[in-house]
This record gives C-alpha cells, structure tokens and sequence, in this order.
C-alpha cells in the first residue's frame, strides 16, 4: 500500500454492493459505482494533462459526481483545489494565478470567463460540471474506460491545498498532504465510534475542510454510508433523520434545526450523534438541542490548516461552551502570543498545535511559514483559549479579526478594501455582530467625506458586482470617524460593543448558511 489516501480508502470498502451514498430523492451509488466513476474520472484527468503533484481547481455545485471528483484527483496523484461556489470570476482570477492549476473544473455558465483566465494563466484544459453533474466532464465520462491504475504517493506528498484567506489581504493556500489527512480521519473514527452501519446525513458543502474531509473521509474509512444533500434545508434534514445515525454541521445547522415544529425526541430516535463545530455554539443552543431531543451536541474544533485538533468526548462530559481534548496523536498547548512561552493551566493564551494532522505550510508563501510556526514545529492557530482544570479546552476568541457568518468566514481586511475603493468613502470598519440566525452578521461602519451623500443601498450595491453574497454586509452603518488607540489602531471591540445589540430583532432565517469552516 502507498501512502496515497485512496488506497486506505480502497483497503476498508466492505463489498462493492454496499452503498456509498444515497442522494435526497432516494437514488444510491455503490462502492462499485464510486470505483467505476473515480476510474473514468481519474482516466478524463490524465488525459488532459494532470500529472502527479499537479493541481485540479474545482468550483462546482455539490453533486455526487463532485465528490468522485475529489477521489478520482487522489488516484490520479494530483492535488484537489476546491474552491467556494460563491467565489465570483474577479475573485477566481487570484486562485488560479496562485495556484497555476493544470486543469479548471467549473460551472458551465462560467466556461467563457474560465476560458480567459485558463489562457492568461497556462491551465491546460477546462471542463464544467453543473448541479445536476452534467456538463463536459460527464459526457466524457461516459466514453472513458473505467480501469485505472492508482498513482502511489508517499504520505508526505500533498493531496489537497484549501485556500483561507489571510486578515492582511491575500489568501493563503494550505498544503494538505495524504498523511494530514488519513491521520485526521482515522482518529475521528476511533473518538467518534463510527463503523460500517452508520449512516450520514451530509448536509454541508463540500469545498470546505468540515464537509469535504471531516465528514467524507471519515464515513469512507469505516465504508459507511452518507445521505448527501445538495444544502442543508431543515424541512429534508428532518424528513431524513429517521434514515441517519450521524449529523456534522455548524452551530447555524441547530439552531434553524430548533425553529423548526417537528424537532423531537422522536425524530431523532435512530440518531446516534450530533456534531457540531467552524464557528462557536451557543452553550444555550446545547442546552435547547439536549431538552427537545434528548442529544448532547458534540462540539469539536479544527481549522483548514490543521484539520481537527480537538473534540468534546464520545463517553463523557460534552460540555457545552468548550471543544474538548486533544484529538488521538495530537499536542495542543497555550502560549503566550509575544513570547511563546508555554503557560499553564487556566491561562488564556493564543492556541498551538502540532501532530500528524498539522499542514506542512502555505503553498508559496516560505516567509508565512518563518512566522506560523514554532522553532520546535508548534503551528501558531491565532486562536486564543485556555485548558481548564479537567483538560478540556475553551475558545475565548480569535486574535484575527475574522467574521464567522452562518458558517462562512469572513475577512474584514478584504470587504474594506473594496468599500474604500468607492467613491466619497473616507474609511470603514467591518466587523462581526452578534446575530440571532448566522452567528455573527457582517456589518460595515462607513466614514464618507464631507460632501458626499452616501446611502447604505448604494454602498451594497457598489459591492454586490465584486463580492461574493456571503461576504456581503447585512448593514451599513455611517460614522463621524472611527474609534482608535493611542497607536491610531482602530479599536474594533468598540465597535463591536457599541453595535452590539444591532440584530437582536433580526428575522432569523435570512441569509445563508454553508460552513466556511471547519
Ligand atoms: P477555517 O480556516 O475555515 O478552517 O476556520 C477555522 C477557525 O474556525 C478556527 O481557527 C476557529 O477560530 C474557528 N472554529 C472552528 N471550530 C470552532 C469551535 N468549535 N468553536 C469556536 N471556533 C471554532
């Protein structure tokens, strides 16, 4: 056996009988058609020119093919590139530039836009693929021959890059390799109890790390099976649970779950386990989700860098408000953010990890790695936390201003670029507020010159063109000018504390819900 994911996953199928994934509507996909499908696939991808080591971008709905997608890149020996659906062709254009992938899967309404960029950038071949996995990829997919020889990797070899973007403007492409990801896997199963008979329900995108390795790699290792959603909508996922024994999701995931009439003990009585993590979960939703159906959500914590570092026990206290121990083969300690001297328990200081799960750096960008990292291979997470006294671990906050939105994340860095780029705008703050459906709502603070008239419908619409919907504010709010340090820094936390109570009337429901993380 090589170290290549693929074959690990290839090693523990049950029987080619057995069912792979089962869609909405009822359709299901066995291990053999999955073997079939990445073997036609992983054939399409030579043919256009990838080669081991190579990168295949792919910003596509999710579909059952999409996931054949991700597998038949691992056999090809290539390095999966997922890239979020919402991701406009602006902001598609630094990916690929980054990236310099050999080929581009996308949707085909995008094939032209894709077409100009594969041609600046040296991408060898574009194929498309849309939400109902039609496109040209799958009409190739049907001349090609379904054997494939499987391209062995060592386990140090990279098999995917996910892009996460960086609080001082470019993202970052974090290498993940075969072992960062076959490790991670294999310890969720034994801290998660996940054997052959479990059934999840998939209700996540899959361009991000908690849809696409946490909970495919995870079911694929036990040779399990997924109920595979395109989205998550609460109306299907409780017209499912009597078919699942396991759920991933964000915290938005339960809380829209908790809206909803037909919640009970009784519709989650075949469920087994509930899991939560990318963003903080309410410990009043734990305490709501445990009272209507009788499930402790198990919260646990990870990030694209890393995987998942930590997890709330399977036997045990889940204890709402924190993430857990260390994961299986995983050293988690706090330090302080200055010095980096290791603190003790109890002490809040800025999280740091290292273990098999940990990436090897961000693709191109050797000075990231200088200062990411520890002399002794610690990586720096930038999230501040503590250990308490029973060793569970607590996330206090982010020292990134990052802005977690149902699930997506979201750079202020980025949205305040482009809304200083507008005209008759001085300056502006982005930060996350508070919100009773997303977690937190993006929300702009604008300070316009003088003799401007700006409107918060007009600022949103100078944006829509260039951001994606996600990113976008919820509100706009206008100010004098912006609180700031004796260090001209601006003081965000005012902010935040001033607006604070800005979507306590917010209509739950709005928005979108995704993950953005893990
Ligand atoms: P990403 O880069 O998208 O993987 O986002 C990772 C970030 O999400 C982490 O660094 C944390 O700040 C946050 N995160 C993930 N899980 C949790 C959790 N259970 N509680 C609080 N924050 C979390």
């Amino acid at each position: 056996m090589s170290g290549n994911l693929f074959d690990l996953i290839r090693g523990r199928i049950p029987s080619s009988a057995a069912t792979f994934i089962e869609t909405g509507d009822g359709r299901r996909i066995t291990y053999g058609e999955m073997l079939d499908q990445t073997g036609r696939l992983a054939n399409i991808l030579v043919l256009h020119g990838v080669e081991p080591g190579d990168r295949v971008a792919v910003q596509v709905e999710k579909t059952p093919q999409a996931l054949m997608l991700y597998l038949a890149t691992l056999r090809a020996g290539g390095v999966y590139l997922p890239l979020n659906t919402a991701y406009t062709l602006t902001e598609l254009e630094y990916f690929i530039g980054d990236a310099q992938p050999a080929l581009v899967v996308g949707d085909p309404a995008k094939r032209e836009g894709l077409e100009r960029l594969a041609g600046r950038y040296g991408v060898h071949s574009i194929d498309t693929l849309d939400a109902k996995g039609e496109g040209s990829l799958s009409d190739a997919m049907r001349r090609a021959p379904s054997d494939f020889a499987d391209v062995p990797r060592e386990e140090n070899d990279l098999a995917a890059i996910l892009y996460t973007s960086g609080t001082t403007g470019r993202s970052k492409g974090a290498m993940l390799s075969h072992r960062n990801l076959s490790s991670n896997a294999l310890a969720l199963v034994e801290t998660w109890r996940f054997t052959g008979v479990d059934v999840l329900l998939h209700a996540l995108p899959i361009y991000h790390t908690h849809g696409l390795f946490v909970a495919t790699n995870t079911v694929m290792l036990v040779g399990g099976s997924m109920i595979f959603l395109p989205k998550f909508d609460a109306d299907e996922v409780i017209r499912l649970l009597p078919r699942a024994t396991a759920m991933m999701g964000v915290p938005t995931f339960y809380t829209r779950l908790l809206q909803h009439t037909k919640l009970s003990r009784d519709a989650c009585a075949h469920m087994r386990l509930f899991i939560s993590g990318s963003a903080p979960l309410l410990a009043e939703t734990h305490r709501e989700f445990l009272a209507r159906t009788g499930h402790a959500i198990l919260e646990r914590y990870g990030m694209t860098e890393t995987s998942m570092n930590t997890s709330n026990p399977y036997e045990g206290e889940r204890i709402a408000g924190t993430v857990g121990f260390p994961l299986p083969g995983v050293e988690l300690r706090i330090a302080d953010s200055e010095t980096g001297k290791v603190l003790p328990p109890g002490e809040i200081g800025v999280i740091e990890v290292r273990g098999p799960n940990v990436f090897s750096g961000y693709w191109r960008m050797p000075e990231k790695n200088q200062t990411e990292f520890r002399a002794d291979g610690f990586f720096i997470t930038g999230d501040i936390g503590k250990i308490d006294e029973r060793g569970y671990v607590h996330i206090v906050g982010r020292s990134k201003d990052l802005i977690i939105t149902g699930g997506f994340n979201v750079y202020p860095k980025e949205i305040e670029t482009e809304i200083d780029a507008l005209p008759g705008v001085i300056e502006s703050a982005v930060i996350g507020v508070p919100h009773p459906d997303l977690g937190e709502g993006v929300t702009a603070v604008v300070v316009a010159a003088g003799n401007a008239t700006l409107s918060e419908q007009g600022i949103l619409a100078g944006l829509g063109e260039r951001l994606a919907k996600f990113k976008l504010p919820k509100r706009v709010l206008f100010a004098d000018d912006l609180p700031r340090n004796t260090m001209g820094k601006v003081q965000k936390n005012v902010l935040r504390e001033t607006h604070a109570g800005l979507y306590a009337q917010a209509k739950a429901l709005s928005g979108q819900v995704g993950t953005g993380s893990p």
